[in-house]
């Protein structure tokens, strides 16, 4: 079969089930979609392995997550590899916009959220990479075509499609007894993750309803110490008053010793 390379416009010949190409004029990376030809990117990886596990653990030790996750939490699995992605590039009135859509499928839906800093995207070679770390593509180039133009992305504005290989540490770990994965993109070092233990709100919601009941309960206290203490109406209301400006601050005192413990905790 005979393709066109979308860089210099030769005709590449190209084998049945071949899907990696290099033009053997000018030594483009081409990806070969059924009859679509794009441009095929990797981007390189920045950091060792020890290095991907120390921002998981930074990140686990984040406010996101369950108190001591980064101590309690117990690595069982990692793995290396370039996951592959739609890339899109629109260019209109507004300037450019880069699109990213999943090209296998991935329980991590964030990886459309990627940030892919220009100058990152290098050619495929098929002699620099591991073939088994490279994640083949399984969704084709039109569904990818159809979920932009479904988020409101007019095609005719798309300057540049391509498919780019980016680098990923996946580790699973488990805690309390459940499993969890997690990704650390290998070119900036972020994290990410769809399902992990967070950090429980309950204790402070149940806080914040007991804080409001102890102010009303509070304020009827001074109020019906007031009209006991006082004849006439104006003076039980001044009392009230009075008696609240000391009995909501001895109120708080508890209130926030919880709320301190709930956070250390938590
Ligand atoms: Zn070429």
């Amino acid at each position: 079969m005979q393709i066109k390379c979308t860089q210099c416009g030769a005709d590449v010949t190209v084998q049945q089930d071949e899907t990696f190409i290099e033009c053997p004029f000018c030594a483009s990376a081409l990806f070969l979609d059924k009859r679509k030809v794009v441009f095929h990117y990797l981007i390189h990886s920045n950091f060792k392995p020890n290095e991907a596990e120390g921002n998981l653990k930074r990140w686990m030790s984040g406010n996101h997550t369950v108190k001591d996750l980064d101590k309690k939490a117990q690595i069982v699995k990692s793995e290396f590899y370039y996951f592959p992605v739609w890339y899109f590039k629109t260019k209109d009135g507004s300037g450019d916009k880069i699109y990213l859509q999943p090209a296998a499928s991935t329980s991590v839906s964030e990886i459309k959220k990627l940030q892919i800093p220009a100058g990152a995207l290098k050619f495929y070679d098929k002699n620099v990479h591991n073939d088994h770390e490279i994640v083949k593509p399984d969704v084709l180039y039109d569904s990818a075509q159809s979920w932009l133009q479904g988020s409101g992305v007019n095609l005719d504005t798309v300057s540049e499609a391509a498919l780019v290989h980016i680098p990923f540490y996946q580790f699973h770990y488990n805690f309390g007894g459940q499993s969890y994965t997690a990704l650390v993109e290998a070119s900036s070092g972020q994290v990410y993750s769809n399902i992990y233990p967070a950090k429980s709100e309950a204790p402070f919601r149940i806080l914040f309803g007991l804080s409001i009941a102890a102010f009303v309960i509070t304020s009827v206290i001074c109020y019906v110490l007031g009209f006991v203490l006082n004849d006439s109406m104006e003076e039980a209301l001044l009392t009230a008053e009075f008696f609240k400006i000391f009995a909501y601050g001895l109120v708080s005192v508890p209130l926030i010793v919880m709320a301190y413990f709930i956070a250390k905790k938590v």
